[in-house]
């Protein structure tokens, strides 16, 4: 049986790791957050736009840039395999306008809770509040991660789902681009994508919670 390390216990982290345990191996999920799902708590206004309905090819269609790349994992874990997958533990989902798919509840806790439930039944063992400081690799092989600047947790492969560098106060700070980076990878520019923006203009305040259908 091998070691898995997930680092983060966000959507992405969460999933992997249910599937890696389903696949047979010990998998350790690394949440430096006291919770799971900090950001995913917060998404679509806290109902959580879980997935769209349309088809994968029109999905593809229109992710910015080069959507193709999105083909392999897109067609191995489909969106509708992620609603069977959430409905399967009893929390029902509903599709609303443009085909975007939420809990009926309108609660993005009851995802949070729904993936808590299979890490427990595919044994997954969750470290909260505890930082990855440093993936350690030797002779071009992973070989376990450092937590909180001391321990180190022994390991055959690990996966990095740190998140991106959006709302830093959810957790994601950037770590995986350093430890990718430190590991060999490239790492092209950030840019920020829906996220707010700061300007100088005063008025823009008073359109403060002001949407428009598209
Ligand atoms: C306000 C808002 C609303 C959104 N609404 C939607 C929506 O309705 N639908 C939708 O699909 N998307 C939505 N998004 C985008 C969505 O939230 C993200 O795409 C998604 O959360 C990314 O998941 P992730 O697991 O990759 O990263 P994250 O959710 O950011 O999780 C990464 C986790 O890694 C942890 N971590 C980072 N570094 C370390 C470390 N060194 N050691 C241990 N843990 C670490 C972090 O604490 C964090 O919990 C929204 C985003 C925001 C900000």
């Amino acid at each position: 049986m091998k070691k898995v390390v997930v680092v983060g216990g966000g959507a992405a982290g969460m999933i992997a790791a249910i599937k890696a345990a389903q696949r047979g191996n010990k998998v350790v999920l690394i949440e430096k957050n006291e919770k799971l799902g900090k950001k995913l708590f917060i998404t679509g206004k806290g109902r959580c736009n879980v997935t769209s309905n349309k088809d994968i090819e029109e999905i593809i269609q229109n992710i910015p840039g080069n959507g193709e790349f999105m083909y392999s994992s897109l067609y191995t874990f489909t969106n509708y395999d992620l609603m069977e997958m959430i409905e399967a533990k009893g929390v029902k989902l509903k599709v609303e306008r443009g085909d975007r798919v939420f809990p009926q509840s309108d609660k993005s806790s009851d995802i949070i809770k729904c993936f808590e439930e299979y890490l427990k039944e595919n044994n997954v063992e969750i470290l909260l509040k505890t930082k990855v400081t440093d993936i350690i690799a030797k002779d071009n092989k992973i070989i376990g991660v450092e937590i909180n600047n001391k321990e180190v947790i022994k390991c055959d492969s690990v996966i990095l789902a740190t998140g991106g560098k959006s709302y830093p106060g959810t957790g994601s700070t950037g770590d995986g681009y350093v430890f990718a980076k430190k590991l060999g990878h490239t790492i092209v520019d950030i840019r920020p994508s829906l996220v707010p923006l700061v300007c100088k203009e005063e008025w823009v305040k008073d359109l403060m919670g002001l949407s428009l259908k598209m």
